[in-house]
């Protein structure tokens, strides 16, 4: 059953078995309506305070800025906002070139002086800047050059290159080849696939004391609510539903309102066309999802109300928020890192000490030498005990604890458990 399994699966994950029982009731009737909460109209009033209220509950367990920030729930998926992020800052980018040319007399005289500097501006200058360091942030940047060519994608820092050609470090910043304002610059703060997680904010990327700085994008889906985040560092961060936060289908932006209308609105489509970038579908248009508090088209409430118990519930166990979940993520990581170094003959951890994620904790089972096998018998063992969903990503092999917050310290130490003793074995 259920209270038998610590699932430790790298997403979705599993969610509090208390969230999934009002889930489950609120499917077949919600708050006494007679009708379930996935029937209800995303345009009712209980689906606006459902929106609301899970806006209102980060806001207060991260400390989002929100005077300065909007928060919006998207259907994109990670792997949508690899998109989306490309079309909103490079419309951000074209829209912040358009101004400054239309207040040049010289250049804005005529319609086509001001399409020949914009044009002339983005051959030379547009550029995206991307940190790749595992396979996440890879498929991000793979989207940037499918979007927009590889003339305005530059790879200012590959892990790859420092460690024979395999993920597990973060090169240092000092390496990192940044390009001058560029419209994004982007990175994974943890990546779940290798197990890499910056350990804190890269400074050079920190804003400078006038408040400018890099345009920084963060895909946080595999560590968001585990740890502090320094929001204002940010223009936009994202993260999708499925680990932390709740159940597939949802996926969030965090967006710095100065990159929204009134602001900053994004160029027309006919510009677009004129320039030879890309026009963003209209469900990736982040000021098209804002001002329909993201109701444009139809939203699934049913994910942003499991999003919503799952904010509630941490709220409720952590006074001081995030940092009380810091550091829970944090003791269960060093718990079961420890049990792997205790075995150096037996556990080969896969990322640099340096970099190693809390979240997923990867590693390979070198005993005896032959890996494959042991590693079969290691999750075979592990299964019979209640420990499941370690394998590794299959791009990878190897194993992975997925460490999310739903994993009960107690989860942890059986964990830490099993790998002393298959270890002893
Ligand atoms: N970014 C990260 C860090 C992820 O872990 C994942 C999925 N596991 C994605 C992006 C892609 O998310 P999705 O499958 O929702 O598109």
């Amino acid at each position: 059953t259920r209270a038998d399994i610590t699932y430790f699966g790298a997403g979705p994950a599993a969610l509090p078995t208390d969230v999934l029982e009002t889930a489950a009731q609120a499917l077949l009737d919600f708050n006494g309506t007679g009708l379930g909460i996935a029937e209800h109209s995303h345009r009712s009033e209980l689906a606006t305070n459902i929106i609301n209220e899970a806006k209102a509950d980060l806001v207060n367990y991260l400390d989002v800025p929100a005077a300065d920030y909007d928060i919006i729930f998207m259907q994109a998926g990670g792997t949508g906002e690899f998109a989306a992020s490309v079309y909103n800052l490079v419309g951000a980018w074209v829209a912040r070139q358009h101004a400054a040319i239309l207040q040049d007399p010289l250049d804005g005289a005529t319609e086509e002086g001001v399409l020949a500097s914009l044009r002339h501006r983005i051959k030379q200058d547009l550029k995206l800047d991307y940190i790749v360091t595992g396979g996440w942030s890879l498929k991000a940047y793979q989207e940037a050059v499918r979007l927009l060519g590889p003339e305005h994608v530059n790879l200012a820092a590959d892990a790859r290159t420092i460690n024979d050609g395999k993920f597990g470090k973060i090169p240092d910043q000092s390496t990192w080849s940044l390009s001058k304002d560029a419209a994004l610059v982007y990175y994974c703060d943890n990546e779940t696939v290798d197990g890499v997680e910056f350990p804190e904010f890269p400074s050079v990327l920190a804003p400078r004391e006038d408040g400018t700085g890099p345009i920084v994008v963060a895909d946080m889906s595999s560590n968001i609510l585990s740890r502090r985040v320094p929001v204002r560092n940010y223009s936009l961060l994202f993260f999708g539903a499925q680990k932390n936060l709740g159940c597939t289908g949802v996926t969030v932006a965090l967006l710095k309102k100065s990159f929204l209308p009134p602001t900053t609105p994004q160029p027309s489509p006919a510009l677009l066309r004129k320039l030879g970038l890309p026009i963003p579908p209209i469900m990736l248009q982040y000021e098209t999802i804002a001002k329909n508090n993201s109701l444009y088209n139809t939203l699934s409430i049913f994910d942003v109300y499991i999003a919503g118990l799952v904010l509630k519930k941490l709220l409720k166990t952590y006074p001081d928020k995030v940092d009380g979940q810091q550091a829970v993520a944090e003791k269960k990581a060093s718990i079961i890192y420890a049990a792997l170094e205790a075995h150096p003959d037996v556990y080969r951890i896969v990322p640099d000490k340096s970099v190693r994620s809390r979240m997923n904790i990867c590693f390979r089972v070198t005993k005896n030498g032959n890996v494959e096998d042991t590693e079969k018998a290691f999750l075979k063992e592990a299964t019979g005990l209640g420990l499941t969903g370690l394998k590794g990503h299959r791009s990878v092999g190897g194993i992975r604890a997925s460490n999310y917050n739903s994993i009960p310290l107690e989860g942890a130490e059986k964990l830490a458990g099993f790998i002393d003793a298959f270890a002893m074995a």
